[in-house]
């Protein structure tokens, strides 16, 4: 197949561009370069099966694609605020223009949304089912909210034009060609410990995160945009639950780091907690579960950054 991947120089984008090419399909890779960049996917450069386009995703574009899947937009919280209005435009008309091409095209599009769509969860751990908690109007709100516009226009565009769409909401994932200053926890804590800084817990640092390592998430994508039984939205995530002390002090244990643990002020409307519910994923996606313990992929994200910093 020939398969557009927006965000394509990203974290998660490069691993799937990987994937893809690794399946034997054709791949297009999209991408601003905003927070993606060209080191992810240089080792592709050169390949016939693959072509990069540097564009913006907010302007329309037009190629002969049978799949794409739509991952363009900022996903660290202080990169995502640095142009919350560009962010909501990235989600709305990124969307918006996808939707249209697999219209047009009868590609089939899948949309990276998000577990934030269930904001500050009141039910833990949070379903498909839960219509989620979220402040339309606080600092998060241009990733929360768009990313909850993105997922109405997909079911939209569904119900009035047949477009056949798959939506997964994506839970903390983390792993090799994460940014260095991308701001997210797990590299963040990685960067400090490797550099000898200070270890910066947010707040009393007792919420909670699940984090997937990368190549599980990966493998779900794939499963959920080539069956048939489902649209989604569909979670995919590591159940796996750790407070943001759990995390520092295992990142500190695998580093053997001498970096000592600090409190900075929890940013606004940072949710408690969070935690996958996989039923439909394992019901869904041939018993789909993630395989790669929070030690063992730490480990191998250690190992990146060291080559890194
Ligand atoms: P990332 O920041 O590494 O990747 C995002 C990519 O999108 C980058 O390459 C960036 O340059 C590109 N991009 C941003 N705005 C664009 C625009 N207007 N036009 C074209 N390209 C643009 O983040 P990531 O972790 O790889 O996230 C990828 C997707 O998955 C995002 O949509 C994000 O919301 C979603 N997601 C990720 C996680 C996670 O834990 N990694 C969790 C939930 C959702
Ligand atoms: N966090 C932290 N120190 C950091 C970066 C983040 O304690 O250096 C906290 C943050 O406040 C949040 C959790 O870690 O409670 C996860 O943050 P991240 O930005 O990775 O993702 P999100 O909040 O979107 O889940």
């Amino acid at each position: 197949m020939r398969i557009l991947v927006t965000g394509g120089a990203g974290f998660l984008g490069s691993h799937l561009c990987d994937r893809l090419l690794k399946d034997g399909n054709d791949v297009i890779c999209l991408d601003n370069f905003f927070t993606g960049r060209k080191s992810n996917i240089a080792h592709l450069h050169g390949r016939s099966d693959f072509e990069l386009v540097r564009h913006d995703v907010i302007d329309p574009f037009k190629f002969e694609v049978d799949q794409i899947y739509n991952l363009a937009c900022p996903a660290s919280p202080p990169h995502y605020q640095y142009n919350a209005i560009k962010t909501v435009k990235t989600s709305v008309m990124g969307a918006i223009n996808c939707l249209g091409l697999a219209k047009r095209t009868h590609a089939r599009v899948f949309q990276a949304s998000t577990s934030e769509v269930y904001g500050d969860p009141a039910l833990h751990p949070q379903p498909e089912s839960y219509w989620g908690n979220v402040n339309p109007i606080g600092i998060r709100s241009c990733y929360d909210e768009g990313k909850r516009v993105a997922e109405t226009l997909f079911m939209d565009y569904h119900r009035q034009n047949q477009v056949d769409i798959r939506i997964v909401r994506i839970f903390n994932t983390y792993g090799p060609r994460m940014h260095p200053n991308d701001g997210r926890v797990v590299s963040n804590f990685i960067v400090q410990a490797l550099r000898g800084e200070d270890i910066t817990i947010y707040g009393d640092g007792l919420q909670t995160r699940s984090f997937c390592y990368v190549d599980d998430l990966i493998e779900g994508f794939v499963r959920l945009m080539n069956q048939t039984a489902v649209t989604g939205p569909i979670n995919i995530g590591n159940p796996g639950e750790f407070t943001m002390l759990q995390l520092a002090e295992l990142t500190l244990k695998l580093t053997g780091s001498k970096s000592k643990i600090v409190h900075r002020p929890l940013p606004g409307d940072d949710p408690k907690q969070r935690c996958p519910d996989i039923t439909l994923a394992q019901k869904h996606l041939n018993n789909w579960a993630p395989t790669v313990a929070l030690e063992e992929g730490l480990a191998r994200t250690i190992a990146y950054f060291r080559t890194q910093v």
